[in-house]
């Protein structure tokens, strides 16, 4: 019967689907998707879940926050590479929407889930398996970085990936990755010798430096519009003990503080081993503004010049010390919010302390004077340096999609985060969002300090991303979807995520 059924949807799909005329976007209608699932039941049954079952909640609720719940009309786990290629046929035969769902941190309502489409949960492709020689790793997109580092750590190694252990290994990489790393080694996905990739086509490619090259290059950051990843070849790096915490210092230190990190912004590279991540909090409830900071250097001596402005502050409480990867992220990911509602926009700047000024008192005062009564609020901004050093890693190793300009480096980009718990507040939190981010962007651009880049990742709801790319690589993506999703399934009939083809 499953052979049956997919001979048959190869036939239509050979019937309608030749020479291939564009697919357009279309507003999905019930029929398409009730047949594909049904498709996807008759062909996998162990991996199609209906509403009402337990899988379907448990993958509908894989998301760091509510807001990215959604109704998917049924829930497909593929367990191997080829069962994603039979499903990208269903889904074409019937031209039924879809999404695509790795860890589930992009905090975006249909990034990464679908109403009435269907959710293509990536959970089961796990696996996990070092090298002979121990030069690379390979992650399937099920795994978070938490599972990354504990697999390494016995081995004293490392691989580039989230500063949070509970963010997914897929999304991350095709956004680009900051990791503790980056100021050594680049983006993450500059660190990518292979990707494995179901293309529009069904067929399953390896994509490298030398196969597939175009492919290679416009998955170190072009998202999600040239295929499903289904492996990640990703180097590793000797990193057995390192220092890192977080330090916590109170709204009195606020010039010292914002002073540390427009230093660390400016000659962060002097000592490409060491990174923060600075960030202003504000907690509603508490009426209360704090400055924190997260630590780290690759090393086993914790006293560094490098980290000093920091670890000189007076401190409500510093956990800076000697520890591993994958303790250290162990012991964070307990305190990053999970279950609340989410919102992120990003915002970027040349590296400079008048910059840092304008975000900060322009945030806290918005944010005062507007949405500080919000039940369980809490907003923050955080400063990540982005240093010469990263970018040179990225052009040294290859280049990427990102692009970005190299000259005008270093740059802080910033992450601004709310997040609250009652849904009747997401309209107001959300129009906010973005009020606050084009206030601020109208001011950094008036002094002179904004910065062209904004980093996926990082970014909310329609901000513009491959717009910003440099060296006019948003042409040179755009062309390599066209070769490789001609019709358009993954831009069309997978809408969630940001799109080079309509960039
Ligand atoms: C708490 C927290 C901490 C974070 N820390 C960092 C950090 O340290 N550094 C950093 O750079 N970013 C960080 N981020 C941002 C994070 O990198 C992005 O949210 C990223 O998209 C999450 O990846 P995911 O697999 O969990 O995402 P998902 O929400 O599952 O997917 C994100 C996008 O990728 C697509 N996608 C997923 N898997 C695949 C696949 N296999 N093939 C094709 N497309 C796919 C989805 O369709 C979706 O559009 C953080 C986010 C959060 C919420």
């Amino acid at each position: 019967m499953k052979v049956f059924l997919l001979l048959s949807a190869l036939l239509v799909r050979a019937a309608i689907a030749l020479p291939g005329p564009a697919i357009t976007k279309r507003s999905n209608t019930s029929l398409p998707v009730a047949f594909a699932c049904e498709a996807l039941s008759l062909a996998f049954k162990a991996e199609t879940f209906y509403p009402g079952s337990v899988n379907y909640t448990s993958e509908n609720e894989h998301f760091w926050t509510p807001t990215d719940y959604s109704a998917p009309a049924c829930v497909f786990t593929p367990k191997t590479q080829f069962q994603i290629s039979a499903a990208l046929l269903i889904f074409e035969t019937f031209q039924a929407n879809f999404a695509v769902r790795g860890g589930g941190h992009m905090p975006i309502p249909g990034y990464a889930n679908i109403d009435g489409g269907i959710l293509v949960g990536l959970t089961d492709l796990n696996q996990i398996t070092l090298s002979s020689d121990k030069s690379y790793v390979s992650v399937g997109p099920g795994r978070r970085w938490e599972e990354v580092y504990d697999f390494l750590e016995p081995y004293g190694l490392v691989a580039l990936g989230g500063r949070v252990g509970i963010v997914g290994v897929p999304g991350l990489l095709l956004g680009g990755g900051i990791s503790f790393y980056s100021n050594q080694y680049g983006f993450a996905s500059d660190n990518v010798i292979a990707f494995e990739v179901v293309l529009a086509s069904g067929l399953v490619v390896e994509a490298t430096s030398t196969s597939y090259a175009d492919l290679f290059w416009a998955l170190k950051g072009g998202g999600n519009s040239f295929g499903i990843v289904t492996r990640f070849d990703l180097l590793t790096y000797t990193s057995p003990t390192i220092c890192a915490g977080i330090g916590e210092y109170p709204s009195t230190e606020k010039t010292a503080f914002l002073s540390a990190v427009a230093n660390f912004g400016q000659y962060g590279d002097a000592d490409a081993k060491a990174a923060v991540i600075p960030s202003i909090f504000m907690l509603a409830s508490l009426n209360t503004t704090v400055y924190t900071s997260a630590l780290f250097y690759d090393g086993t001596e914790c006293n560094q010049p490098a980290l000093v402005n920091f670890t000189s502050l007076p401190a409500i409480a510093n956990s800076y010390g000697p520890t591993t990867l994958a303790t250290y992220v162990s012991g964070t990911d307990a305190l990053i919010a999970d279950g609340t509602r989410q919102v992120f926009q990003v915002i970027s700047s040349i590296a400079d302390a008048s910059a840092l000024e304008i975000v900060h008192d322009t945030f806290v005062e918005m944010v005062t004077a507007n949405i500080y009564g919000v039940a369980g609020l809490q907003a923050s901004v955080a400063f990540q340096p982005v240093t010469k050093n990263f970018i040179q890693q990225g052009i040294n190793k290859g280049g990427n999609p990102q692009g970005v300009d190299i000259t005008k480096a270093p740059y802080f980009w910033m992450v601004e985060n709310f997040s609250w718990t009652d849904p009747a507040d997401d309209a107001l939190i959300n129009a906010f969002a973005v009020n606050v981010t084009s206030v601020l962007e109208a001011k950094l651009t008036a002094a002179g300090q904004q910065a062209q880049f904004k980093y996926m990742n990082d970014a909310g709801y329609g901000q513009e991303i491959f717009q910003n790319y440099g060296a006019g690589n948003l042409a040179k993506l755009q062309a390599i979807r066209t070769k490789y999703d001609p019709q358009g399934i993954f831009t069309y009939l997978m809408p969630g995520g940001w799109k080079v083809a309509t960039a």
